[in-house]
């Protein structure tokens, strides 16, 4: 296990206050930044690189969001003690670790098996444990839903129904959708049975694979 010191804390607080200066507001999302010891799921190669606020590649061509990424998608998910989130691309693990932090119930769902069994193995060694998924997040997980927040970690060519149809009532879901390269952030809040559609700034994220995603 590496070890959390003053020093990594210390670069935790900078990098809190770097998310604080480029707009995160929520001060929820920000203490559970500066809470998740983001370096223990680097690479010693690249250790020295864990509070800059990149994205950075965990292995199988996949990569670990950018901080600013993860806060401003969580942000707008409005987590509340006890909610039931369902994520996307499990990948590295460290956003859903953000999502236990806040006191959400986790579902985590990723297509590469690699990932999927590193991370599940991963996680609770060092306190998080969310319920791990291996499959086509795509679809949702419809035998665990409805879900009252839904997290896409992936960039979507379009967004998927069966996502909208998983929600709760009030239910939001954050979503990168656009092309490969680029996507714009869009938040659908269900509200009456209506959907309530927002569009933010542009992201780069992976592509997101499976029946409703890229193939
Ligand atoms: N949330 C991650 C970021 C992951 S990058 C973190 O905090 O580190 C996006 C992840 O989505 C990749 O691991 C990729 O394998 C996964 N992915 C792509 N398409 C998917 C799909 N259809 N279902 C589940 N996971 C998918």
């Amino acid at each position: 296990m590496i070890e959390d010191n003053y020093r990594q804390r210390g670069l935790r607080n900078n990098l809190v206050k770097k998310l604080r200066l480029k707009g995160i507001l929520d001060e929820s999302v920000l203490k559970a930044i500066g809470k998740v010891p983001r370096h223990v799921f680097f690479d010693n190669a690249l250790l020295n690189h864990a509070y800059e606020d990149k994205a950075f590649p965990i292995g199988e061509g996949q990569t670990i969001s950018q901080p600013y990424t993860v806060a401003f998608q969580t942000e707008k998910l409005e987590i509340k003690q006890g909610d039931k989130v369902l994520e996307i691309g499990t990948g590295s693990g460290y956003q859903a670790a953000i999502l236990v932090e806040l006191g959400a119930k986790v579902y985590t769902i990723e297509f590469q098996k690699k990932l999927y069994e590193h991370t599940k193995e991963f996680l609770p060694q060092i306190g998080y444990k969310p319920l791990f998924f291996f499959g086509d997040g795509s679809k949702g997980i419809p035998a665990k839903a409805p879900y009252d927040k839904i997290i896409v970690t992936a960039g979507a060519p379009v967004i998927p129904d069966a996502l909208i149809e998983q929600l709760t009532e009030n239910g939001i879901l954050i979503i990168p959708v656009g092309d490969r390269e680029k996507q714009k952030m869009v938040r659908i809040i269900k509200k009456n049975g209506k959907l309530l559609k927002e569009e933010f700034d542009s992201f780069a994220f992976v592509p997101l694979l499976g029946e409703q995603g890229w193939k």
